[in-house]
């Protein structure tokens, strides 16, 4: 099994792949390899996976050490629209870059302690972000930097 160390992913994100020398993280693992990873541990891949399974994976990929880009936060629609942009570009097995690109946490962020609950893309009773790009299990308190009211 690869860990998210071993992946780079957790390199670049916490370079906030700003080195140039480092690839994105988008590009620093290849969607098969990370699908296989799954599926050696879950059974599943993400695209497969039902919405516990992917809470699940979700929490051992952050708690296992992924480190998430939550900086620079889009500061207007033209930095917004460029995160969504890097994300279109992943698979639905592609989490880790989903997370890291997204700069997912499992807790509140910030001051003002933003979180999944007050944002305009999270369904509450789903337990669901339905941002587009994302269309991933969120809990409340948890937070990435597209947050939005
Ligand atoms: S966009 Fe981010 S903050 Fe908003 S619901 Fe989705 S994961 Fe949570």
């Amino acid at each position: 099994m690869t860990t998210p160390a071993e992946t780079g992913v957790a390199a670049d994100a916490q370079s906030g792949g700003q080195t140039g020398a480092q690839p994105s993280a988008g590009a620093s693992v290849a969607p098969a390899t990370e699908a296989a990873d799954f599926l050696e541990k879950y059974g599943v891949t993400p695209a497969q996976a039902d919405h516990d399974t992917l809470v699940r994976m979700i929490t051992d990929l952050l708690n296992d050490g992924l480190k998430t880009r939550t900086e620079p936060f889009p500061e207007d629609n033209k930095e917004f629209a460029d995160i969504l942009e890097e994300l279109r570009g992943l698979s639905a097995d592609q989490l880790r870059e989903k997370l890291v690109i997204s700069g997912w946490l499992l807790k509140p962020y910030g001051e003002d302690e933003m979180r999944c609950q007050e944002c305009m893309y999270f369904l509450f009773h789903k337990r669901w972000c339905d941002l587009p790009e994302l269309m991933l299990p969120a809990e409340p308190d948890w937070w990435c930097r597209l947050w939005r009211i």
